[in-house]
């Protein structure tokens, strides 16, 4: 009998360890939809979160609706997010098509504070947003020197909604800005560094346009605008695992033109996709496998991997491919 108090014992203090984050969460909620002496931000990505947080401090009371790996695309609501997005004094999206899920972009329309920080962006400089076949690409947070334009958006509405700290929120912005614009240097040079014939990146969707872009092409291609080369995915731009005959046979062409050896996959994406062009490519006798390191393209990481914050998000994508492109390929498929 005393043995199976102490079993019963023991599985009493497990469920209160393990269920602790679990309970924990609803309360944190609670108090983020309670706090009166900060602003409530709302941010549909933890990308968009992680530079709230930095220009906002301790004067933001801050929350990212879609969390971890899931995508951001087709996010549709579930329960608890309307009450979050009613409470936020100010919701910051990515816009320009990203958040295409209905039910969230119903909601985005209805908020009176709802900003799209992308499309800010491309305000400012719509010669730097990239469109491919006729639908704009999203994925800006990928050139750290482009999504530095959603500092501004971000102080700015900070601002108007708490003019009292309006200095502070202009002075965290300046230092961020500079800190990304730091790193944004940093990662070119390092990826500059890599022999020009080993840049040519295959993922699983068209999440790398910016990046390739700003990171994998030199000066005078981006000038020409010839870095498109050095970037293929079988999927397009919202992941759908939809593959044809033509996807397949696209990415096997350019991997057989640009000596391709190793496909990275993305955290938040089904591998499906490049273990079918795989597949297709040993039956042709084409030799290529798939990195064991995975890229952050629409989920940022978690806390505790490479992937914490905004800026180690990019700077783990960029190590990853230098130490498969530097270093040869220790991979398998
Ligand atoms: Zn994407």
């Amino acid at each position: 009998m005393r043995f199976f108090n102490r079993v019963w014992h023991v599985f009493i203090c497990l469920c209160l360890l393990t269920g602790c984050s679990k309970q924990r969460e609803p309360s944190k909620l609670d108090a983020w939809m309670q706090e009166k002496d900060k602003v409530r931000v709302l941010s549909t990505t933890a990308m968009i979160g992680d530079l709230v947080a930095k220009v906002g401090k301790e004067h933001v009371a801050g929350e990212v609706l879609i969390l971890g790996e899931i995508d951001p695309h087709s996010y549709e609501l579930v329960k608890g997010d309307d009450e979050k997005i009613s409470f936020a004094q100010i919701v910051f999206y990515n816009g320009l098509g990203l958040e295409h899920g209905a039910s969230l972009r119903y909601a985005l329309q209805k908020h009176p504070h709802a900003v799209a920080v992308g499309n800010a962006v491309q305000k400012e400089h719509p010669e730097l947003i990239l469109i491919e076949e006729g639908q704009v690409d999203p994925h800006i947070w990928m050139d750290i020197s482009l999504w530095a334009g959603t500092v501004e958006p971000i102080v700015d509405t900070l601002s108007q909604i708490d003019p009292d700290h309006q200095q502070e929120y202009q002075n965290n912005g300046e230092e961020l800005l500079k800190e990304m614009m730091n790193a944004h240097q940093k990662i070119r040079e390092e990826m500059l560094q890599i022999p020009s014939e080993k840049r040519f990146l295959v993922t699983s969707h068209d999440a790398f346009n910016y990046f390739t872009r700003a990171y994998l092409a030199d000066a005078s291609e981006r000038e020409r605008d010839q870095w498109q080369k050095r970037f293929e995915a079988p999927e397009g731009l919202a992941p759908d695992g939809q593959l044809s005959a033509a996807d397949i046979q696209r990415i096997i062409n350019h991997i057989c033109f640009y000596h391709v050896t190793v496909l990275f996959p993305e955290s938040n994406v089904s591998r499906d996709s490049l273990k079918k062009i795989i597949s297709a490519c040993k039956e042709k006798g084409i030799d290529v496998t798939i990195s064991d390191q995975v890229l952050y393209g629409d989920a940022m990481g978690a806390p505790s991997t490479d992937g914490d914050n905004y800026i180690k998000m990019i700077q783990h994508d960029a190590n990853v491919l230098r130490d498969a492109w530097d270093h040869g390929s220790r991979n398998g498929a």
